[in-house]
């Protein structure tokens, strides 16, 4: 460790975002780096810790100690390729990751943790810009075939897992681009989409076939999978949750991931052809707080929404806890993202009862009431009612931003896949294998709507099963060991 203690030398440096008032005025990323002699004395704040709880706390198993000394010592080839042995794209993490490895940090129990996100963002945008991240085929292919089915992060992260191995991998993605979720879901705002086709490229460069507008088993009969060796679902949790009550299926409430698609597909195709959904001088309510959410808010500020609110549930109040527990609570902390910040009326707590229309059935209102958590004995806090606390809120555009159920494919009922309780596609714990041999599922069609840094996490444990079911061994890592 190059120098210990420096976090009692060096305060947090995070990256700035330009101001609120020109980052609104396009869709562009709006982050200024920390400078490069400042980003290694920010690597200097690890304490090393002899059990690093960020480590554990990271689904990829980052060696973030190792790497935040390598960045204090201005060693950044070696740091990105200790980055790069455990993680296949910190670009898309060290963008939109929540950063478990920081709540759990343990410098935060005394001062700022470790600004580990934004290192690791550093150490691959330097990688880039160096030159030093350049494709890397396999020396010697096997003779088998692997299909992909998807190519949000969990797929990518299988394909290029599964291509190092030698197979050879084709990716199926419906949408008429690369990304999944990475590409549609997620503004231009938070990430580029320059981001996502550099990394494509060298995917492609390494010898994954990618197949666009290709939705297997609507477009692309199933029967066709029998010719690969083995099969990765990563299709995604793609089922929105709706709010089955009056007024839902009026003009002017949209499903908010058909809102943030629609405005990215706009960006990048000049001719795009379908009635878009416009936020311009409207009254837009977004019932939802988490990602989607602030996404939404963000967009509709941008598009010049006359007044933006959002409807968010507080998380349930935190229960007792050992005075001897020195971590804050975490998630159940409010967030507030930078979207919030540009501009919008927050409230919590609010349960919507009804869409208001007028004759031509458009929207005009919204029936709210206020909600509280409450515990009766023997039972789990529930949200109820607050008596007399009915409101009317002038609105021309709900998104509703309420989360997914689950997949929405039938691509389970066509291949004799079995789902789970909660209609996921079903799999071998640790094995990702369903009940239909060689044929494998990963990510969100698997675990359920979750964070990008899980996807990439099954994605890479998913192809390591997959290898050892085709070859019998597997050289491909396990988590949070180097290639
Ligand atoms: Fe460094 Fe924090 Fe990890 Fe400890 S927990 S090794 S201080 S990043």
């Amino acid at each position: 460790m190059g120098q210990l203690g420096g976090f009692k030398i060096h305060k947090r440096q995070d990256e700035t975002n330009t101001k609120i008032k020109d980052r609104l005025k396009n869709y562009e990323e709006f982050t200024v780096p920390v400078p490069s002699n400042d980003a290694t004395k920010q690597g200097s704040r690890c304490m090393d810790c002899g059990i690093p709880f960020c480590h554990s706390a990271c689904p990829l198993g980052n060696l973030i100690p190792d790497f935040n000394d390598l960045v204090h010592k201005g060693e950044w080839k070696r740091a990105l390729e200790i980055l790069h042995a455990t993680n296949n794209f910190p670009e898309f993490t060290g963008r939109l990751c929540p950063a478990p490895c920081e709540k759990a940090c343990v410098l935060g129990i005394i001062d700022q943790p470790v600004s580990i996100e934004n290192i690791e963002k550093m150490i691959v945008e330097k990688g880039f810009s160096e030159g030093w991240i350049v494709p890397k085929p396999p020396q010697i292919r096997t003779n088998k075939t692997v299909a992909v089915i998807g190519s949000g992060p969990a797929g990518l992260a299988t394909a290029q897992q599964l291509n190092r191995a030698g197979h050879n991998v084709t990716v199926f993605e419906r949408d008429d681009a690369i990304g999944g979720l990475l590409r549609y879901g997620i503004p231009n705002f938070k990430l580029d989409k320059k981001v996502i086709d550099r990394r494509v490229a060298i995917l492609q460069q390494e010898g994954i076939v990618f197949k666009t507008n290709i939705n297997v088993g609507v477009n692309y009969s199933v029967e066709n999978l029998h010719n690969f060796d083995a099969v990765v679902l990563c299709g995604g949790a793609t089922e929105r949750r709706s709010l089955p009550i009056k007024g839902i299926d009026s003009k002017g409430v949209e499903q908010a991931m058909d809102y943030l698609t629609q405005q990215t597909k706009v960006l990048y195709n000049s001719e795009f052809e379908e009635e878009q959904i416009q936020a311009t001088d409207k009254h837009v309510i977004v019932i939802g707080g988490g990602d989607t959410g602030s996404d939404c808010v963000g967009t509709a500020n941008r598009q010049g929404a006359k007044s933006v609110t959002n409807f968010e549930i507080m998380p349930k109040p935190p229960q007792s806890r050992s005075e001897k527990t020195p971590w804050p609570f975490w998630p159940l902390q409010l967030k507030t993202s930078t979207s919030h910040e540009e501009g919008c009326d927050r409230n919590w707590l609010i349960n919507t009862k009804e869409f208001i229309t007028n004759e031509e059935g458009e929207l005009t209102a919204l029936k709210t009431v206020e909600v509280e958590w409450k515990t009766t004995t023997n039972q789990r806090p529930q949200l109820v009612e607050k008596p007399n606390t009915e409101k009317i809120w002038e609105c021309d555009l709900a998104l509703l931003a309420l989360g997914f159920t689950g997949p929405k494919s039938s691509l389970a009922e066509q291949l004799g896949i079995e789902r789970d309780a909660r209609s996921n596609y079903k799999a071998e714990y640790g094995k990702y294998q369903t009940n239909v041999p060689n044929i494998f599922t990963a990510g969100d069609m698997r675990r359920g709507q979750s964070l990008i840094v899980w996807a990439i996490a099954e994605g890479r444990e998913a192809a390591l099963e997959v290898d050892k079911c085709l070859e019998g061994i597997s050289n491909l890592p396990t988590k949070g060991k180097n290639d």
